[in-house]
């Protein structure tokens, strides 16, 4: 069967970046489900998987605007330390819930300062390319209440 949407699809994959460093894999263990066109996984790699059947392999390199988004400076941004109260440590490389225009963003602290502290609010993965080894391992009908709840059970 072919993917398509309302399709359930298990892939194994490896994400490597742009310099060949692997970022993340599904090597040795259970391969990623997802519910195909419901948006679950990146646009890029969801497009190029549309036809493939279990068997299948590719390899798919995903832009930023496919991706993670582009590397927004705008959401980099330094703040009053006094925001931090309560915090018992603020060091780099913390992550933190903040509240933004868009809703609550996780954010990660990138410099400490004496009286700020300097948080990104991009994804860890914005601006990259994603380099994707994936093979297809199973494709089935989704069920009418995981197309209702846009995600596999
Ligand atoms: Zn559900």
């Amino acid at each position: 069967m072919k993917i398509a949407n309302n399709t359930v699809v298990s892939i194994h994959y490896t994400l490597n970046n742009a310099d060949g460093e692997q970022l993340d894999s599904s090597e040795g263990g259970d391969p990623l489900n997802y519910l195909h066109g419901a948006g679950n996984i990146v646009a890029g790699l969801e497009n190029a998987l549309t036809d493939k059947s279990a068997g299948d392999s590719l390899q798919v390199v995903v832009s930023p605007e496919e991706g993670y988004g582009e590397y927004n400076d705008g959401l980099v941004q330094s703040v009053d330390r006094d925001l931090f109260q309560g915090v018992d440590k603020i060091e780099v490389g913390a992550r933190f819930e903040a509240q933004s225009e868009q809703g609550p963003i996780s954010v990660v602290v990138t410099d400490v300062k004496e009286d700020a502290i300097v948080v990104d609010g991009n994804h860890p993965l914005a601006g990259e390319a994603l380099h994707f080894d994936v093979t297809v391992a199973d494709v089935r009908e989704a069920s009418a209440e995981e197309i209702d709840h846009g995600h596999v059970h």
